[in-house]
């Protein structure tokens, strides 16, 4: 649907500038005036700032993965939104969560963990995709079973543009605010992450680190790492904001 209308208005923006030019021709007969005449049909449309759309990973009876003390990955994801949320809405911005308590976001009446986790999915790429003009995050913590990985790591899909651009200003975020020895590259991902896959909006996947390092684990559970992870991934969205203006 979008694209289709996207390709309409490309289309009439075609027409508007070819009426320009005859019209031009028609009353100037000049190349000159032809020139101003398309300068000025081609008006710089004003910027609309996106709503900005988090995702809290998990949630209810899915906490995600542990650490090894055995604090699930969903609290940390939801305080870390809790904290974007509050800098971006001090900057004016329209935020939609997916969830701000401990929760699943299924269908009420579904039966069935698995139904469940279905439906859950569903509603929250359904909020991804609510918007024409959204950027999307999810929040996440990784594992691994080598507990010596540790550092945050963007994963982003091809299938919308801006996602990588998005992905690679919130990692460079990390590696210069709070990880200088993150080596980790952006990551393209494909269905597997359902979300980022199949959102119709710049969307990326911030793992924020690894909960299967204890040393890293024991700062992601602690509220002011949380409050800096939050403001490094705010930092990176307004980094990449900055370049649509
Ligand atoms: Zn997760």
């Amino acid at each position: 649907m979008r694209d289709i209308r996207k390709k309409i208005a490309k289309r009439l923006t075609g027409i508007v500038l070819a009426v320009s030019v005859a019209v031009a021709i028609v009353y100037f007969g000049a190349a000159e005036s032809i020139e101003n005449v398309i300068q000025t049909s081609v008006i710089k449309q004003p910027y609309e700032p996106p709503v900005i759309v988090l995702d809290a990973g998990h949630g209810g009876m899915d906490g995600g993965c542990s650490s090894m003390n055995g604090v699930p990955e969903k609290g940390i994801n939801l305080n870390i939104l809790l904290h974007l949320r509050q800098l971006l809405r001090m900057c004016g911005y329209t935020v939609e969560v997916t969830r701000d308590t401990d929760r699943s976001i299924h269908d009420e009446g579904i039966e069935g963990i698995a139904n469940q986790k279905s439906s859950d999915m569903d509603n929250r790429l359904a909020l991804f995709n609510q918007y024409e003009n959204a950027i999307c995050l999810s929040i996440h913590q990784n594992q691994f079973t080598d507990p010596s990985y540790s550092g945050a790591q963007m994963f982003y899909s091809n299938q919308v543009k801006g996602s990588s651009a998005l992905a690679q200003s919130i990692q460079d975020a990390f590696v210069s605010q709070i990880q200088p020895e993150n080596k980790r590259e952006i990551k393209l991902c494909g269905k597997e992450l359902f979300l980022c896959y199949f959102s119709e909006n710049p969307t990326v996947m911030v793992e924020c680190g690894f909960l299967s390092n204890p040393e890293e684990a024991a700062l992601l559970e602690t509220e002011e790492y949380q409050q800096k992870v939050a403001f490094t991934i705010f930092s990176g969205l307004q980094q990449y904001l900055a370049t649509l203006v």
